[in-house]
C-alpha cells in the first residue's frame, strides 16, 4: 500500500505548493463567473494562511535575523486578521454579489486590531495570542462553508456541494489544533484544496449550462415574438426551412393565398408553388449569393385554384428555430402584372386587328434574323396588301372596311405557326415573318394564305357577303440582312404582285424579275384548285378584285 510518509519534507511542500497553483489557475480560470470574484477573495485569503504557516515554520529563520518574538507574532496576527477579513469579503461576493460593505469592514478590521494589540502587548498572553490566531481564519472560513451552503438548489448543484465539502474540510483541519490538540497527515490540506480547485470547474460547467438555458429561452422568446409578428403582419408570409424546402409555419393571410391546409404544413414544399422550375432556380441562385432577395417576381400556383397568379416576394436567410429558414413576404402583384401586360400589348399591337403593330415587328425581327442568322436558318418576310380596298370602303362604308381588316389579320394568324409573326404595317398592309422556310415554303405559305383570304367573307351591316383578295410580296432570307432592307423587298415584290394583276404571290429576286406568280387571271389551273375562284367567277359578290360585281351593279 501506498504510503504517503515515503514522501520527504521537501516533496510536500512541493506537493502543497502543486496543489496551490492548480488552486490558482482554477481560481483564474473562472474569474469572469458571477462567484468568480468571491473565490479570487477566497483564494487570497488561503494565500495569506499558506504564507502565514510559511512564516511560522521559518519562525527560527527570522529571529536570527534580529526580528523581536513579539514584532513577529504580531506581523502573524497581521496576517491572519488580513486573511480572516478577505474570507468575509469573499463571502459577501459569494452570497450577494456584492463588497462587503465599508463600515463593516472598518469594524472588523477595528475590533480585530484592538484585539490583536491587546493580546499581544497588554494581557502578553501567549495562550490568547494562539488561541486568536486560530479562531480568526476559523471564523472567516465559517463564513465562506455558511455562503456556499446557503445557496439555492444547493443540492442540485455540485460545484456548491463539492466547495463547501472541501472549505468544511479545512475548518474542521483548523479546529482539531484547538479541540483535540491532535495533527492530521500533511496531505488532507493539500486534497483538500485540490477538491476546492475541482469545483471550481463544475462552478465552470454549471454557469455554461446556465448561459445555455438562458441562451436557449432569449431564443424561444424571440422566435415567439417573431411568430407574434409574423401572424399580425397584413402581408402574406410563410417561413420555409432551407434545407428540404418544407414549410414551417406561414400566417393566416399566406394560408389563405397559397390555398393551404394550415394543420399540415409541413406537406407542402416552397418549390411546389412556382410554376417555372427556372424561376425558383433564379432566386435560389441570388440567395445563395445574397442572403437577401428582395422585389423578386414569382408566378405562383397553388394546391387549390387552377389559375396561377403573380406574387413579388422579399426572401431573406435566416435562423430560426436552430434551422436555416427562408422567411419570405408576399404582396400580390396579379392586378399589376395583367395592367402591365395590358399597356405592353396595348404598345405592342395594332388596336383594331390585336396583331403585332409595325414598330414592335420592326425591333422583333431584327432580333429573330439576327438569331437565324446565327444559326443559319432560312426565314422570309411577306408583304400583303389588301386589293382594291379603298372600294370596300366606299361600297360598304368604313365600318365594313376594319371588318375586313379584322378577318384578313385573323385568317394570318390562324393560318400560321405561332413562331412566326404577323403585324399590321400600314392601313390595308400586313408583314409577316415567316421563320426557317426556304423560299419555295415561303412561297407556299404566301400563295396557301392569299387563297385562304380569297375564300374568306365578311358580312355587311345588311348582311350582304363581301369578299376581298390579297396581293403578296416575299422576301427570302439570304439577299439582305437589314430589317428595312427586307421590308423593302417584299414590298417591291408587292407591288409586282399589284402589277401582275392582284390576288398573287411574287417573290423578289435580285433583278426583282418575277420568280413565281400566280393569279387568278394568269393561272387557270391554279384557280380551279381553289374555291374562291370559283366564288369569285361567278361575280355573285366579288369585290376586292376591284371592279363592278354583280351587287355593284345592281345598285
Ligand atoms: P390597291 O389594290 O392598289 O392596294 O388599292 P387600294 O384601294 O387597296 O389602295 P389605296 O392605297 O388606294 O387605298 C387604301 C385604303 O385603305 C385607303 C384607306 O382609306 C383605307 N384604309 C386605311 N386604313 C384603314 C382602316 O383602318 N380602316 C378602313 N376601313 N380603311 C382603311
Ligand atoms: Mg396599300
Ligand atoms: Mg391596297
Amino acid at each position: 500500500m501506498l504510503s504517503f510518509e515515503i514522501f520527504g519534507y521537501g516533496t510536500r511542500w512541493l506537493l502543497s505548493g502543486l496543489a496551490f497553483v492548480f488552486l490558482v489557475f482554477s481560481t483564474f480560470y473562472v474569474r469572469k463567473l458571477k462567484v468568480g470574484r468571491g473565490l479570487l477573495f477566497l483564494l487570497a485569503g488561503l494565500a495569506i494562511v499558506f504564507v502565514t504557516s510559511l512564516v511560522q515554520s521559518y519562525a527560527g529563520f527570522f529571529y536570527s535575523h534580529a526580528v523581536s518574538a513579539k514584532i513577529l507574532t504580531l506581523a502573524e496576527m497581521l496576517l491572519v486578521l488580513t486573511s480572516a477579513v478577505l474570507f468575509i469579503m469573499a463571502s459577501s461576493w459569494l452570497l450577494m454579489n456584492a463588497a462587503l460593505n465599508v463600515n463593516v469592514l472598518f469594524a472588523l478590521v477595528s475590533v480585530g486590531l484592538a484585539l490583536i494589540l491587546y493580546a499581544i502587548f497588554v494581557a502578553d498572553n501567549a495562550d490568547l495570542v494562539a488561541n486568536i490566531r486560530q479562531i480568526l481564519p476559523i471564523i472567516g472560513m465559517t463564513y465562506v462553508f455558511l455562503s456556499f451552503v446557503s445557496r439555492s438548489h444547493i443540492w442540485k448543484r455540485p460545484a456548491e456541494l463539492v466547495a463547501s465539502t472541501a472549505v468544511g474540510g479545512l475548518i474542521v483541519l483548523m479546529t482539531m489544533p484547538i479541540l483535540c490538540k491532535c495533527a492530521y497527515p500533511w496531505y488532507v490540506p493539500v486534497d483538500l484544496i485540490v477538491l476546492l480547485g475541482f469545483s471550481y470547474y463544475l462552478f465552470y460547467l454549471q454557469d455554461l449550462q446556465h448561459i445555455i438555458a438562458v441562451q436557449k429561452e432569449a431564443q424561444r422568446r424571440t422566435n415567439r415574438n417573431i411568430e407574434n409578428i409574423i401572424k399580425s403582419s397584413p402581408f402574406p408570409i410563410i417561413i420555409s426551412r432551407l434545407s428540404d424546402d418544407t414549410l414551417l409555419m406561414a400566417n393566416n393571410n399566406a394560408v389563405k393565398l397559397f390555398g393551404l391546409a394550415a394543420e399540415q404544413l409541413f406537406r407542402y414544399h416552397f418549390r411546389d408553388f412556382f410554376v417555372d422550375a427556372d424561376n425558383r432556380k433564379i432566386l435560389t441562385e441570388r440567395l445563395e449569393k445574397n442572403k437577401e432577395v428582395h422585389d423578386f417576381e414569382i408566378l405562383v400556383k397553388t394546391p387549390v385554384g387552377n389559375t396561377p397568379f403573380w406574387l413579388l416576394a422579399s426572401v431573406n436567410v435566416v435562423d430560426y428555430n436552430n434551422d436555416v429558414v427562408l422567411y419570405s413576404a408576399f404582396q400580390d402583384i396579379t392586378f399589376r402584372k395583367q395592367r402591365e401586360s395590358l399597356l405592353q400589348s396595348q404598345a405592342d399591337r395594332d388596336p383594331l386587328t390585336a396583331v403585332y403593330n409595325r414598330r414592335y415587328f420592326e425591333t422583333k425581327i431584327a432580333e429573330k434574323i439576327n438569331k437565324a442568322h446565327q444559326q443559319k436558318e432560312p426565314f422570309a418576310i411577306l408583304m400583303l396588301d389588301a386589293d382594291h380596298f379603298k372600294n370596300v370602303n366606299d361600297t360598304y362604308g368604313h365600318k365594313v372596311g376594319d371588318k375586313v381588316l379584322m378577318e384578313l389579320a385573323a385568317i394570318c394568324e390562324r393560318s400560321l405557326r405561332p413562331e412566326d409573326i404577323v403585324a399590321r404595317y400600314g392601313g390595308e398592309e400586313f408583314v409577316v415573318f415567316l421563320n426557317k422556310v426556304t423560299p419555295d415554303i415561303a412561297y407556299m405559305v404566301a400563295n396557301r394564305l392569299r387563297e385562304s383570304v380569297a375564300s374568306a367573307v365578311v358580312y355587311s351591316d345588311d348582311g350582304q357577303p363581301v369578299r376581298f383578295t390579297v396581293s403578296v410580296g416575299v422576301a427570302p432570307s439570304g439577299i439582305a440582312d437589314d430589317v428595312g432592307l427586307m421590308i423593302k423587298m417584299a414590298d417591291d415584290a408587292m407591288y409586282q404582285a399589284k402589277e401582275s394583276g392582284r390576288n398573287c404571290v411574287v417573290v423578289y429576286d435580285e433583278q426583282m424579275t418575277v420568280a413565281m406568280e400566280t393569279s387568278h387571271q394568269h393561272h387557270d389551273k391554279e384557280k380551279m384548285m381553289h374555291p374562291a375562284f370559283a366564288q369569285e367567277d361567278n361575280k355573285e359578290i366579288s369585290l376586292l378584285d376591284g371592279v363592278e360585281t354583280n351587287h355593284i351593279v345592281e345598285d
